[in-house]
């Protein structure tokens, strides 16, 4: 990568403020033939992908720091009056209250299903084979998708939250799953149970 500053953001007065450079080309390859012409070149570069989390930045600040956050619908009028949403829903169609779910968690999650996979798509930073969770929870009619650190998953395993708090990257990777009743010291490096 080139010397020049990467890329940061910051918000001010609701109006995205770019500092940097957000584009890194590389030198190029000459593709060629078994006879050695010339087919054509490639062109390596970084991009940066400038995502907006809006409503749903509270439920990635709050995974930094040992919390999982839900959502529920106060709307009266609304047919799913009382209900809390895990993923974390912003509007049922009028906006929902946030509420911090990371008890109900601890207590009462179970793996709906699981899936595992040895293929990835690409930038995959997690280890493979992958254990993805779906994790259901007391009282919750919505089911989130996780992933699974430690053990085996199986169908009605009781399972606990894990977070990257030390050194977060304020995406779903900071949320992990574990088998309830694993040690700490057996749970990935960086994450905390609470
Ligand atoms: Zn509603």
């Amino acid at each position: 990568m080139s010397t020049a500053k990467r890329g940061k953001v910051r918000v001010e007065k609701g109006r995205y403020r770019l500092d940097g450079q957000f584009h890194f080309p590389y030198p190029n390859d000459s593709i060629r033939n078994e006879h050695g012409e010339l087919m054509g070149v490639t062109n390596p570069r970084d991009l940066t992908h400038v995502h907006m989390y809006g409503g749903e930045a509270p439920f990635f600040e709050a995974l930094s720091q040992g919390k999982l956050l839900g959502t529920r619908c106060d709307n009266s009028d609304c047919g799913a009056n009382g209900s809390i949403f895990i993923p974390f829903r912003i509007h049922c169609p009028v906006k929902n209250n946030i509420v911090d779910m990371t008890d109900t968690a601890r207590k009462g999650a179970t793996v709906h299903t699981f899936m595992i996979t040895e293929r990835t798509g690409a930038f995959n930073t997690l280890p493979k084979p992958i254990r993805f969770v779906n994790v259901e929870f007391e009282g919750v009619p919505t089911i989130l998708m996780g992933y699974l650190s430690v053990g085996e998953p199986e169908i009605g395993m009781k399972v606990v939250p894990i977070f990257n708090t030390s050194k977060p990257s304020y995406t779903i990777l900071d949320l992990s799953w574990v088998p309830e009743g694993t040690d700490e010291s057996d749970i990935p490096k960086g994450f905390t149970f609470q």
